[in-house]
């Protein structure tokens, strides 16, 4: 499914990521973790083709298609979506608007009557107010309500590969737990991979990982399984590194 190969990145001339090589296949959920400036998000933003990320070697592919030299929107089209680990606000579009608009380009002859029907089902299989449909898109939210209003994006998005950038960072125990249990539903009903970057395993007892990989200096230090993610979080990642490096 997604394919980075010897992926080098700048930022304002600064070298972050480093050889990066990391494949997540069909159906798989991958976890990244990592001190904070390892790049874990220059991952993501770097598949998003964010332009401030230049990519100076490699490439990113996404079922077999080379998506480095593609536009942001046209990724997006292919099926990833990306959630931010601070969702911008847009003051002055709501989020019906925008899923509207999503539903039109995905040339959906959805009537107005059971669009609405499916976001009222989207808040309510989320947990989240049915207020939320009509407001502006993560304008004056907390991070932890950004995050809720963000899965409504995905619903609607339908991607096959998620890109969930500190998830938890923001969200209450039992917000985390509720929009975990929701994604673990939709990666079964459409078998959809997952990317995750996360400080902490807790999130891991909900979002079952295949693969745990730990990032240093920009590129990946060390794969693993869940134990690998059990011992970072016992020990640190400074151990973590020492230890190996001996
Ligand atoms: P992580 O998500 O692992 O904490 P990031 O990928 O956000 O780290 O950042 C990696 C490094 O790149 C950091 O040193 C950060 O300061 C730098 N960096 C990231 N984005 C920018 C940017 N837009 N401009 C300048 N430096 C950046
Ligand atoms: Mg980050």
């Amino acid at each position: 499914m997604l394919k980075i190969n010897n992926l080098c990145v700048e930022v304002e001339d600064k070298k972050i990521l480093n050889k990066l090589n990391l494949e997540v296949g069909d159906d798989e959920i991958h976890v990244i973790m990592g001190p904070n400036g390892a790049g874990k998000s220059t991952i993501c933003k770097a598949i998003m083709s964010h332009p401030d990320y230049k990519i100076t070697k490699g490439t990113i592919s996404f079922n077999d298609k080379v998506i480095s030299n593609m536009k942001t929107d046209e990724i997006s089209r292919e099926g990833i979506f990306y959630l931010m680990q601070s969702p911008t606000e847009i003051p002055g579009v709501t989020n019906a608007e925008l899923l509207r608009a999503v539903s039109h380009e995905k040339n959906e002859s959805k009537s107005i009557f059971e669009f609405n029907k499916e976001l009222n089902n989207a808040c309510e299989e989320l947990g989240i107010d049915k207020s939320y449909i009509h407001h502006e898109i993560n304008v004056r939210m907390s991070g932890g309500e950004k995050k809720k209003n963000e899965f409504l994006q995905l619903y609607e998005l339908r991607p096959k590969l998620i890109l969930l950038d500190e998830l938890d960072s923001g969200l209450d125990v039992d917000a985390l737990k509720e929009l975990s249990e929701s994604l673990m539903k939709y990666k079964k009903e459409k078998h959809a991979s997952i990317l995750i970057i996360t400080h902490h395993v807790n999130i891991l007892d909900y979002i079952k990982p295949d693969c745990v990989h730990i990032l240093k200096d920009g590129s990946i230090f060390k794969s693993g399984d869940i134990s690998l993610a059990n011992k970072i979080e016992k020990e640190g990642f400074s151990r973590a590194f020492e230890v190996d490096e001996v």
